[in-house]
């Protein structure tokens, strides 16, 4: 009789192990993904949607396994989470001894030390040398909400002032910070009340008009509208997310911010998507020397658990009174033990030099296909946070269209990218700063391929 090998295991095992390729075993999606995704029509809300349907499986380095076997290049991060990759071993090993310790006791009833060390490290790390305070959240939208509520408490003032093409998150208060109605607002109103929208510089699509004098056209619109007596908090995003990834000129968040300084009003940097040495920085804040008075954290804080926090200036973080912040699960002790080897990894592993890196790998490749293919009408962004705005190579404006034919196309090549923008028509580049040159070159070169035969 004669032994065969029995063939090897079919379930993969995540993280960095992973086979490091793309491989297509099906049609994307395959199979078992579309029986998925009928039973997820059936039985999930349709107000939640699904970008790219392929049921994962595994993930680690730069790439998703789904359901059906096929190996995906991840350009997307799970929208900058995973900046340390999906299932990096120090993010397992750390989660699976708090696992084995306890998983909540909520710290605002029984505290442990996590919590304290994730505040000591997110005071160390983010912009400025001043006194800091931290509180942790649960997600970038409830993060966003208590920067408001302690910026107002602190001021005894009430506007908030937000930015064109602005995102901040999908609750009432975050959606109202929101700029774009199609899908965040639309049938989702009343909004909340105090929020009003400044100008935006945004040097493709309003004349590449200096930063300054970008600036004081926003200030000016802010004194005559609400005036800086009534003004809590501006919140800005350094460099704008799901608005299109866009670069504000130099100047422009200086001027905000000397202006708020001088006017009493708290500057909110929601670096929720930028944030982590995801710009090549260990926030975007850094590039410009721009020191928030809250900045606002979550995505890449925790390799994939949900932990955000708010870190502050001491005396606007401390200005609540006890039991006015918080949550139950807010700084839960797993998110902050993946939290505390997340932090470590960025520094330890020089992370802002990998998005730097990157940075320079996407920023190449996608300026060397804007020279001769007129419809890429812009490349910006910084270190491994780049975007490519698709225009009507005649006209200049959005081509919403050719963006999801581009987008379809790769993900149908087995590469994952996000669009974004007000109009639709950019495609966003947010690799995990975990894959290797070989496979982001690969799947800039698919994404290339897709733009040319669309
Ligand atoms: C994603 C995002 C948010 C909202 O974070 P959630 O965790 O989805 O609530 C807020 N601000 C910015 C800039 C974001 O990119």
């Amino acid at each position: 009789m004669t032994l065969v090998a029995s063939p090897p295991t079919t379930v993969p095992v995540g993280g960095p192990s992973l086979p490091q390729e793309r491989r297509l075993v099906t049609s994307i999606p395959g199979p078992k993904s579309q029986a998925l995704q009928a039973r997820k029509t059936a039985a999930v809300s349709a107000g939640v949607g699904v970008t790219l349907p392929v049921y994962i499986v595994a993930g680690g380095g730069g790439v998703l396994v789904d359901i059906d076997g096929n190996s995906l290049i991840d350009l997307g991060s799970g929208i900058a989470v995973t900046g340390v990759g999906n299932s990096a071993p120090r993010v397992v090993e750390a989660v699976a001894a708090q696992l084995a310790q306890f998983t909540h006791t909520c710290f605002t009833v029984a505290p442990y030390d996590s919590y304290i060390e994730v505040a000591e490290t997110l005071n160390r790390i983010t912009p400025g040398e001043h006194a800091k305070r931290t509180a942790l959240f649960n997600s970038g939208a409830e993060a966003v909400e208590n920067a408001v509520k302690i910026a107002r408490h602190y001021t005894g003032r009430q506007a908030v002032v937000a930015f064109d093409h602005a995102y901040h998150g999908r609750t009432t208060l975050t959606m109202s910070l929101t700029a774009k109605n199609q899908p965040y607002k639309n049938g989702f109103g009343p909004f909340a009340a105090e929020v009003y929208r400044a100008p935006m510089s945004y040097p493709l699509r309003d004349g590449g008009l200096d930063g300054v004098v970008a600036a004081k056209r926003t200030i000016s619109q802010i004194e005559k509208q609400i005036g800086a007596e009534n003004l809590a908090a501006l919140i800005i995003e350094p460099i704008q997310g799901e608005g299109g990834f866009i670069v504000p000129a130099a100047g422009f968040l200086a001027t905000l911010l000397a202006w708020c300084r001088a006017n009493g009003v708290v500057f909110i940097a929601d670096e929720v998507q930028t944030g982590f040495a995801r710009t090549g920085a260990m926030f975007a804040c850094d590039h410009e020397d721009i020191v928030p008075d809250l900045i606002v954290m979550a995505k890449g804080i925790a390799g994939g658990l949900p932990l955000s926090a708010v870190t502050g200036r001491a005396e606007i973080m401390d200005a609540p009174q006890a039991g006015g912040i918080g949550g139950t699960y807010g700084g839960n002790p797993l998110a902050c033990a993946a939290a505390l080897a997340t932090l470590d990894t960025y520094e330890s592993e020089n992370l802002v030099q990998r998005a730097r890196e990157i940075g320079t790998i996407l920023t190449g490749r996608l300026n060397a296909i804007r020279a001769f293919d007129k419809r890429v009408g812009d490349v910006r962004g910084r270190g491994a946070m780049i975007a490519i705005e698709l225009v009507d190579s005649a006209t200049g404006e959005p081509d919403a269209a050719l963006t999801s034919r581009v987008a379809a196309a790769a993900h149908a090549q087995g590469v994952i990218v996000l669009t974004c923008g007000t109009y639709g028509n950019v495609i966003r580049f947010l690799p995990p700063l975990s894959i290797s040159d070989d496979l982001l070159v690969e799947g800039l070169q698919v994404v290339a391929h897709a733009l040319a035969n669309a």
